[in-house]
């Protein structure tokens, strides 16, 4: 609450305050991350694919299940905007919402991101972080946010008044329809709440509102994903750079983002599969 309180506190308020808190999942039930199975598949990789996100830009592409993508800093301290769908059906995409209940605020090696209902499987598994040293810092910041949305012209209209065309909203929008041949106004519709990768973030003590803190990434670090399914990903070089101090304009400084996609042997792969879609009966209890 940003408000101060107009209410008087019940006589037994400290009582009510003191009920323990509860983990609201059980995670120790989803299937374990098995870091001997991935680390045996990114021991031996070649690389399929190689692009650049140029600053205040975003670009597209597949990923296939079994392989590996990795989102790697150059140049200088830069945020991205991470958008996932299943490649052959794009209303499965990133659940940013649920992944940070069954993970965290800020995720690292071991967690997955979650597709939407219906379907509730890993889309990815993170596989390696260089940030992962980072934690939780003492303003109670982590880094690769998914509390955050994504920068976007909307938000920005309402606040400043006027028209910024380059948010990762509109960069995802735009390399969404380049890349699918889709009308703006059609892709616009599948973009959705991001991964911030590389992005420090936190909510204030006092108030619990959203902060950002300029990213300590810097250039040789890198993100690696394993597409558990077969992805399409959209990446955004965000507009704040390393969103330190603004973002949604053109006063920060940006640097592009690489993306590399890696295969790994065929061998260790045997025995892995695909994690299936989501086995509820969708009946709702109508039958
Ligand atoms: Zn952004």
């Amino acid at each position: 609450m940003t408000k101060r309180t107009h209410t008087t506190p019940p006589s037994d308020a400290e009582a009510r305050r003191r009920a323990l808190p509860v983990l609201t999942y059980s995670v120790e039930q989803l299937p374990s991350f098995d870091a001997a199975f991935y680390n045996r598949a990114r021991a031996e990789l070649s690389e399929v694919a190689e692009l650049t996100v140029p600053p205040r830009d975003a670009k597209a592409f597949e990923v296939p299940a079994g392989h590996f993508f990795r989102i790697v800093s150059v140049e200088g301290p830069q945020v991205g905007d991470l958008n996932l769908w299943n490649a052959h059906d794009l209303t499965e995409r990133f659940y940013s919402g649920k992944t940070r209940a069954l993970h965290a605020t800020h995720l690292t090696t071991g967690d997955r991101l979650w597709s939407t209902f219906p379907t509730l499987r890993p889309m990815a598994t993170i596989t390696h972080d260089t940030l992962d040293w980072y934690g939780w810092d003492e303003d109670g910041a982590g880094v690769h946010d998914i509390i955050g949305t994504r920068c976007d012209p909307y938000t920005n209209l309402l606040l400043k008044g006027t028209e910024y065309h380059r948010c990762c909203h509109s960069n995802l929008t735009r390399a969404l329809a380049a890349e699918r041949a889709l009308p703006l106004e059609e892709a616009e519709v599948h973009v959705h709440d991001v991964m911030n990768v590389f992005m420090c973030t936190g909510y204030t003590r006092d108030t619990h509102q959203y902060f950002m803190k300029a990213s300590p990434v810097r250039p040789g670090d890198f993100i690696e994903f394993f597409a558990e399914i077969d992805l399409l990903v959209a990446l955004s070089a965000c507009p704040g750079g390393d969103c330190g101090a603004s973002h949604s304009d053109d006063t920060a400084k940006c640097y592009p983002l690489n993306v590399e996609v890696h295969r790994p042997l065929e061998r260790v792969l045997i025995g892995w599969q695909s994690p299936p879609p989501n086995r509820y009966s969708r009946s709702h209890g109508t039958r």
